[in-house]
């Protein structure tokens, strides 16, 4: 019998259980644990890490796990290696649900880079205005650039100090272009550092930089081994033999 594995925390991981759901394939939805308050799935759901390559190996036979779906975010980069091992050490077939990378269009001003660190190392040595849109696990490296203003977006606040003096906004994306438009106006944002999560939920603040002339320090996806990768929910569903039905 089919029983699928999510691994969620991702707008396009909800779309896929909402599908999953309603086509009535028994399925888990996983949650890392990182948000207080997960968004609840029409799935049964589990909250937090498996315990490693073994630990996830473990659950997907003792759940009779028969397919893997990776619908985490392109940075939770640990997560889909572990699950790419632990599906090949369970025999159990994975397949990845990623947006594609953003790609420049006309009137783009980004500064391509690796990783947080690089990212710290291209800001300017002048005093400016920076929003940081990177996970708060992350942002250390810019403890080294004490110059700027920073300014960061979380879903929950923070509840350890910060490395650096910074203004914290508290919210939950989806954003739109107006909205970003006017956070980075009121603040007088000149810098913007985002990762290259790709999709349209956080595209706003790309498409908002770009209108005011803003440079982007944009971070890299991290280079992960091979696996079979699909772009949209209907290919995840045509993979678990069924065609999806979005919409209805
Ligand atoms: P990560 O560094 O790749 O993962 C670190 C560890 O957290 C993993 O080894 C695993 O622990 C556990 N973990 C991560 N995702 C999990 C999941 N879905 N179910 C169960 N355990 C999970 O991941 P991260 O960058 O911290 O991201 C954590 C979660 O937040 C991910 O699920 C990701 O999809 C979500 N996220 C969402 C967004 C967004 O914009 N929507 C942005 C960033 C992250 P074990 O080794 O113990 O199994």
């Amino acid at each position: 019998m089919m029983r699928a594995l999510i691994l969620g925390g991702t707008a396009d991981a909800s779309l896929l259980a909402a599908e999953i759901a309603r086509a009535g394939i028994e399925a888990v939805y996983s949650y890392g644990g990182r948000t207080r308050a997960p968004a609840d799935q029409p799935l049964p759901t589990r909250i937090g890490g498996f315990g490693g390559v073994s630990g996830l190996a473990d659950y997907i036979r003792r759940e009779g796990i028969t397919h893997v779906i990776d619908a985490t975010h392109p940075f939770a980069a640990e997560m889909s290696r572990h699950a790419i091992e632990a599906c090949a050490d369970a025999d159990t077939p994975l397949i990845a649900l990623e947006r594609a990378p953003w790609t420049r269009v006309s009137g783009d001003n980004w500064i391509d880079v690796d990783d947080v660190g690089a990212a710290a190392a291209a800001l300017p040595e002048a005093p400016a205005n920076v929003f940081l849109a990177i996970g708060r696990q992350h942002i250390a490296p810019f403890a080294s650039k004490p110059q700027h203003t920073y300014t960061l977006r979380f879903v929950d606040p923070p509840e350890v100090d910060l490395p650096f003096a910074a203004d914290v906004i508290v919210a939950r994306g989806p954003f739109t272009l107006r909205s970003e438009l006017e956070m980075m106006r009121t603040r007088g944002i000149g810098w913007i550092v985002a990762r290259n999560s790709g999709g349209g939920g956080a595209r706003a603040k790309i498409d908002a930089a770009r209108s005011l002339g803003l440079p982007v320090i944009m971070i890299a996806r991290p280079q992960l081994p091979e696996r079979p990768r699909v772009e949209s929910v209907t290919d995840v569903m045509q993979w678990l033999g069924h065609s999806a039905r979005l919409g209805a």
